[in-house]
């Protein structure tokens, strides 16, 4: 039996990516909407997407779920961050105070390439998969600092825009917005 999976549900792209998996071949009924610590003891894997990263980490704050999404990390639980996602795996965000769960050995900088209308869409190599993919970048962050525990999976114009430590991965980018699951695979065989 595939093992449960979640995706953060408080704010964000959410949808999209409960969508990615079912194409990936994960059953529905094994694919859960987690806005609560409740909602995740049901699942094995979490999936934080793109949204607004100020709000949701403070409303992760509000329902506890910052503690139980830590503990369960602690504990050796995929989780995987796309854009928003990925800023709150980040251990520090540059240049502000923000929340953040520090799952990932890494310094994001948000809104690296500029505002929403610099949105854009590229061809990326990402270590692991086989095929290139199509990356779509909404007023998205960069890797500006990272760990020597930390595997960089992809680069755009020098930038850094994939990582991964152990089973925690992080996306600058939305690959839940193609059609493309190769990394929705991969996440789910971490
Ligand atoms: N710019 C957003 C933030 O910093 C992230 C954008 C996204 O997730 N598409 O929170």
């Amino acid at each position: 039996m595939a093992p449960h999976v979640g995706v953060l549900a408080i704010q964000g792209s959410f949808q999209k990516h409960i969508e990615s998996l079912v194409r990936a071949g994960h059953p529905a009924d094994q694919i859960h909407e987690i806005r609560t610590p409740e909602d995740l003891s049901q699942v094995r894997r979490l999936i934080i997407p793109g949204g607004e990263s100020t709000t949701v980490g403070l409303l992760m704050q509000y329902t506890g779920l910052d503690q139980a999404i830590i503990e369960r990390a602690h504990q050796g639980m995929p989780i995987w961050g796309t854009c928003m996602g990925m800023i709150m795996l980040a251990r520090q965000v540059e240049n502000r105070e923000q929340f953040s769960l520090n799952l990932l050995n890494i310094t994001v900088r948000r809104n690296a390439f500029g505002a929403q209308v610099h949105s854009f869409e590229t061809q990326l190599t990402v270590a692991g998969l086989v095929d290139p993919i199509e990356a779509v970048f909404i007023r998205a962050p960069i890797v500006t600092k990272h760990g020597p525990e930390v595997q960089v999976l992809a680069t755009f114009n020098d930038h850094i825009v994939a990582v991964q430590q152990d089973k925690i991965l992080g996306t600058s980018f939305h690959p839940e917005l193609t059609s493309d699951t190769q990394l929705h695979k991969y996440f789910l065989n971490l």
